[in-house]
């Protein structure tokens, strides 16, 4: 953050900045014609309505970018969102081929619009990175590398709050937390429904959701067991890990009887509970 952000025209009306400013720096958004912004030590500036399409096309650089979408600079990024009226990243994606900038050939138009689809498919963690979300960044594969679905992920974020971020990013600290919390719920809509597009997998046959009680036998983490059956049963299930026992948990994971209230819970709800190596023996047979 800059500090305080001013309009540019108030600094001129009240001389704060010469009359000869307005000459050399504009006074409003020359695609929205909102008033420009500059910060207060005067080294940034920018248009001060949000849904400015040069911002939006900003942002869609940056993500295009991250993804690996190399034909979009800024000039082609802002035609397609000022040609199309796009408000939201994931918006793109419902374009035609039609609708890239008006300005190409209908070869490289087509060119253009092959070039965003071969890019679907992408992690979720690195969709939600690539949106650049002001504290998310840096975070975005702690917070989203073992997730398997962004609705289970938002269904526990809104269940357990604060606390889930806490967990999966290992740290107590309030203040990060409060703020990673504000913009993943602020920024609900845009991350479901850009990671709804661009994640585009083959739905694996069957969900099976399992909760793993202390750590797994040969398995470096329990995010690495995940990880090692999705890669090697992943054309036939779609496990899920969750954090706690709920009624639609399909199996405990505990490599011994424990007092752990993960495995008394599961007891009482008469959840199945395998150690690592029969679940891998379940999911090798089918018999699951
Ligand atoms: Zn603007």
């Amino acid at each position: 953050m800059e500090g305080e952000w001013q309009t540019v025209k108030s600094l001129v009306d009240s001389n704060i900045l010469p009359y000869q400013v307005s000459k050399i720096i504009p006074l409003v958004c020359p695609y929205c014609h909102s008033d420009i912004i500059i910060s207060s030590n005067l080294t940034r500036m920018c248009c001060s309505n949000e849904k400015c399409p040069m911002l939006v096309a900003n942002t869609l650089e940056l993500f295009f970018k991250e993804l690996g979408i190399e034909q979009f600079g800024q000039a082609n990024c802002l035609d397609i969102v000022y040609e199309n009226d796009i408000y939201n990243i994931y918006e793109v994606l419902d374009l035609s081929w039609e609708q890239m900038p008006q300005r190409y050939t209908d070869d490289i138009k087509k060119k253009l619009y092959i070039s965003i689809r071969n890019k679907l498919n992408q992690p979720i963690a690195k969709i939600v990175k690539a949106l650049h979300l002001e504290g998310i960044n840096d975070s975005a594969f702690k917070l989203f590398g073992d997730v398997n679905s962004i609705e289970d992920f938002y269904d526990e974020l809104e269940e357990f709050g604060q606390d889930y971020i806490k967990e999966k990013l290992g740290i107590n600290y309030g203040i990060r937390t409060a703020s990673i919390y504000n913009v993943l719920m602020r920024e609900k809509h845009q991350i479901i429904n850009t990671v709804i597009r661009f994640n585009i997998i083959e739905v694996a046959s069957k969900k099976i959701e399992i909760v793993i009680t202390e750590s797994v036998s040969n398995f470096s983490s329990k995010d690495a067991f995940i990880e090692y059956l999705n890669g090697k049963f992943g054309n036939k299930y779609n496990i899920i890990r969750k954090n706690s026992i709920s009624k639609t948990t399909d199996y405990l994971i505990a490599e011994r009887k424990t007092n752990t209230s993960k495995y008394q819970k599961a007891l009482n709800y008469g959840i199945k509970i395998v150690t690592s190596e029969e679940f891998m023996k379940a999911l090798e047979s089918g018999a699951v």
